[in-house]
């Protein structure tokens, strides 16, 4: 794979959710122009044929462009939703009555199908239920086995398939439905990077997913329930990477208990290590409008600010009018985050000390030499991408040169901080690996000549986890000549 595109100039990564407005391979080019890194495909919208299309057209732009690609399919997990209604929408109006019921005839203002059993059983007289992200607000006041009669208490337009979340019932449901297996299936015969779980409630929801996974993808495990946050510390353990759903998060609990948490997952997920995704409504007056409020910007530069590996978007480049310009809007405020001189301090804020391993040491140490000796770029060669990752969670100064003979290595990496991967043949020896490390960095546009680089890599070579070299090379002029269009 020869490389085209130069790296990002930033270290932030930026997740873009494909869908209807974002589908077409010209659509996801232009996405990635603008500052996508990765793409979420949403299984709980559409069919799976559907996402066929979508996933070949990232990886014919992968091809096209010589760039490792990451694609994440998002499980919809054990989420609740209304079904539909014979006008695609209601007008709920506050006070009325509202049934859900077991009839599969599409609804209208007065009742629509619910088709979650789970709920009838566990339905209380005064139990709220949350519809569409929280917006509106119902309360049951009747219930038998397969009929609720609720109360509206907060109206609103309620379409098809919306969510639904119901915080004052304990309700048994797997982790896995068997739509998520069955997509789970589709997503990895697709051949995708990561599969990310929702609504995970304990670690054992993870194990079952990872076993169900069998190494063919990694796992990323969203946090959106309060059960997850009790349990953090073993869920990211479980897990390869975490997303703070904010959306879910801030239905199932109240809306300003979300930013405290967004810092203390993040803290987390970044002392152990795995990438971690902040998400939802970062730019969400973008779906319809083409520029965003000042507290969305803000918003999307305190999640930078905070040391995210990856900020998202959802509808905003799924279903908005305005994909393009979303993803763009939010390359410019990361770019502009990490110009600030105080971005490094306060992504420093949040200490994560090395665990007591040769590759950590080795990793706090290359930070630290960077700054010392100006280095311009770390270049690292992994094969199971540990090295890199341990380097990304140092949230060094410079750029992250990542070099394996993996290509399923290099697409995963697409998700963590500062990390630009490339996939190219392994080498042999010392001397090959210094000076494929000053090739590799300066055909990426990330070291010139008189520039220092940082080499990390394990020796002896191609035997995975043992990075125990750290080295520290000049490109010297004369060398580097030829070396621009030379060989991989
Ligand atoms: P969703 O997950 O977009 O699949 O609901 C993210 C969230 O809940 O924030
Ligand atoms: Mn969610």
């Amino acid at each position: 794979m020869t490389a085209m595109f130069p790296p990002r100039n930033r270290k932030v990564r930026v997740l873009a959710t494909l869908g209807p407005a974002s589908s077409t391979p010209e659509m996801i080019e232009k996405l990635f122009a603008a500052g996508a890194d990765a793409f979420r495909v949403n299984m709980s919208h559409g069919d799976q044929e559907s996402k066929r299309p979508v996933i070949a057209a990232i990886r014919g732009l992968e091809k096209k462009l010589g760039r490792p690609t990451t694609i994440l399919a998002d499980l919809q997990g054990p989420k609740l939703r209304v079904g539909q209604f014979a006008e695609g929408r209601v007008l709920l109006e506050t006070g009325q009555r509202f049934v859900l019921d077991q009839d599969p005839t599409p609804g209208d203002a007065t009742r629509v199908r619910l088709p979650h059993k789970e709920i009838f059983a566990a339905a209380e007289d005064g139990a709220r239920l949350l519809l569409d992200d929280g917006k509106m607000v119902l309360r049951v006041v009747e219930h038998d086995a397969d009929r609720i009669v609720t109360e509206v208490v907060v109206g609103g337009t309620l379409s098809n398939n919306k969510g639904l979340n119901v915080p004052d019932m304990v309700l048994p449901l797997a982790a896995l439905t068997e739509k998520d297996r069955s997509d789970m299936a589709f997503a990895l015969d697709c051949g995708v990077d990561w599969i990310a779980m929702s609504f995970v409630q304990r670690p054992e929801d993870l194990a079952e997913g990872r076993k169900l996974i069998g190494g063919r993808a990694a796992l990323l495990a969203k946090i959106e329930k309060p059960s997850a946050v009790q349990r953090l510390e073993e869920i990211v353990e479980g897990c390869d990477g975490v997303m703070v759903a904010r959306g879910d998060l801030g239905v199932e609990l109240p809306p300003e208990s979300v930013p405290p948490l967004q810092k203390r997952i993040v803290e987390t997920a970044r002392r152990q290590g795995k990438p971690v995704v902040v998400a939802t409504q970062m730019l969400e007056s973008m779906i319809t409008s083409p520029s965003p409020t000042r507290a969305e910007v803000s918003d999307v530069a305190t999640a930078v600010y905070d040391g995210a590996d990856a900020i998202m978007l959802s509808a905003e480049s799924a279903a908005g009018a305005w994909p393009v310009e979303s993803v763009t809007m939010m390359d410019s405020i990361a770019t502009s985050v990490e110009l600030d001189p105080g971005h490094g301090d306060r992504v420093h804020f949040t200490v994560t000390k090395p665990d007591p391993t040769t590759a950590d040491a080795l990793a706090e140490a290359a930070k630290g030499i960077a700054v010392t000796v100006s280095a311009k770029a770390m270049v690292c060669f992994t094969s199971s991408g540990s090295t890199a990752r341990r380097l990304a969670r140092e949230r060094p100064s410079v750029p992250i040169l990542v070099l394996t003979p993996e290509i399923d290595t290099a697409r995963k990496l697409g998700l963590l901080w500062g990390v630009h991967a490339v996939h190219t043949r392994d080498v042999d020896s010392f001397e090959e690996m210094v000076g494929k490390a000053k090739r590799m960095a300066l055909r990426h546009g990330i070291a010139g000549a008189g520039d220092s680089i940082i080499v990390c890599a394990g020796v002896p070579f191609k035997t995975p986890g043992s990075t125990n070299v750290l080295h520290v090379v000049r490109l010297m002029g004369d060398e580097l000549k030829g070396y621009a269009r030379g060989e991989a």
